[in-house]
């Protein structure tokens, strides 16, 4: 398989493969820089279909995660592990315990973290064995109760204000009483979102292949439920994709009448030229990394070992800035907020300016 001929090749430092037939592991921890920091990212666990698409994956997210950090001003760079399997059947505290090791061996360049097919739970487990994880420890929240490692409320958060950045651009409006988002994906940052929609008087469309979900979400938050692929032509104000990447792609926006379309979902955009067409078309697009970096400011402050919930949720809301910033100049400059945030996140990778910084090495 070739690595430095891939097409997501993009430089990356150091991509490093892991395996350990006494517990299954078959691990690839992906670098892609480390310029403003030891590379944090999550540690995605997923029955790839084989090899080659494990290595794109953690390629691509890695990359993204060092955009994600640079614009989010935070002392961390790009990484991302996957872990080849089905979790449901080959995840086992020996094989994270293995894991684990594989990290201690990278001796802290890369931070794992939960994504998919991982939990806090597992986070702990591997805790045991390595210092190189974060989203882990039980954390206190803004009233002072106690809050588990989970990054995705921090990323609802971060969603919600993203949101409310481009309904104040887009429409000229300060709130979003009576508008409608329509929510793909219902789990733990869509609910979420969809909770905090619900208490400012918006009207949800929603739609999820767990019908529990949907359920929930019905009962309890008066959402609309649609099928899964009449989503996209739902009449709505807001489209937040939150469940997997490139929903967002010439098919779908064909018809798509909501003028912004904001959402925690990694990887939005099928490919760049999508930014193209939706910038074309006058849909206004907060960039995927920009407006889901609520879970890593969360799960940064937590290693750095200066969590304090108030000045999380103080650097939460610097994405309404951001995201405020990329929209205006994206008007002015006429240019797609996609290409524009990724010029932003290389100029703050080069100017190596986070706000926080870790007062002793990861
Ligand atoms: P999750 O797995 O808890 O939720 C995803 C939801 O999408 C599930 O309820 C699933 O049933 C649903 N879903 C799957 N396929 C679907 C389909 N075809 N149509 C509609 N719904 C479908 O994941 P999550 O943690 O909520 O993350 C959601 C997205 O946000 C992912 O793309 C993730 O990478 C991204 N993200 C999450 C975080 C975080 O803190 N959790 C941070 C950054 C980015």
């Amino acid at each position: 398989m070739s690595y430095f001929d891939h097409k997501d090749f993009d430089n990356h430092e150091q991509v490093t493969y892991f395996t350990d037939p006494k517990t299954g592991l078959k691990a690839i921890i992906a670098i892609h820089n480390t310029n403003l920091g030891p590379a944090l990212g999550g540690t995605r666990f997923y029955p790839y279909a084989n090899d080659e698409d494990a290595l794109t994956d953690a390629l691509r997210l890695s990359r993204g995660m060092t955009y994600k950090s640079a614009m989010a001003r935070l002392p961390l760079g790009g990484g991302k592990s996957v872990i080849i399997g089905d979790p449901k059947t080959i995840k086992s505290d020996a094989l994270l315990a293995s894991f684990a090791e594989s990290l201690n061996r990278l001796g802290g360049r890369y931070i794992a973290a939960e994504d998919s097919g991982t939990s806090v739970a597992d986070m702990k487990v591997i805790h045991q064995t390595s210092d190189y994880v974060t989203g882990y420890h039980d954390k206190k929240d803004t009233q002072g109760g106690s809050k588990s490692g989970d990054p995705s409320p921090a990323t609802a958060y971060g969603c919600y204000l993203g949101i409310k950045a481009a309904v104040k651009h887009r429409l000229n409006l300060n709130n979003l009483n009576g508008l409608t988002v329509g929510i793909q994906g219902l789990g733990n940052v869509g609910y979420r979102l969809a909770q905090m929609l619900a208490a400012d008087g918006v009207n949800l469309v929603a739609c999820d292949i767990n019908d529990d979900a949907v359920a929930k979400a019905k009962s309890d938050l008066g959402a609309t439920i649609v099928a899964l692929d009449d989503i996209y032509q739902t009449s709505m104000d807001v489209f937040a994709p939150c469940a997997m990447g490139a929903t967002v792609n010439p098919q779908t926006i064909a018809n798509m009448n909501a003028t912004i379309i904001a959402g925690s979902a990694n990887n939005q955009l099928d490919t760049l030229s999508t930014g193209e067409l939706l910038h074309q078309r006058n849909i206004c697009y907060a960039p995927d990394y920009v407006i889901n970096a609520g879970g890593i400011i969360d799960v940064c402050y937590e290693k750095i070992g200066q969590y304090q919930a108030d000045k999380v949720n103080q650097h939460i809301e610097g994405i309404y800035d951001t995201l405020l910033e990329i929209f205006q100049r994206s008007a002015t400059d006429n240019i797609p907020t996609s290409h524009l945030a990724d010029t932003i996140a290389r100029e703050r990778l080069a100017e190596r300016h986070p706000v926080i910084q870790f007062k002793q090495s990861a």
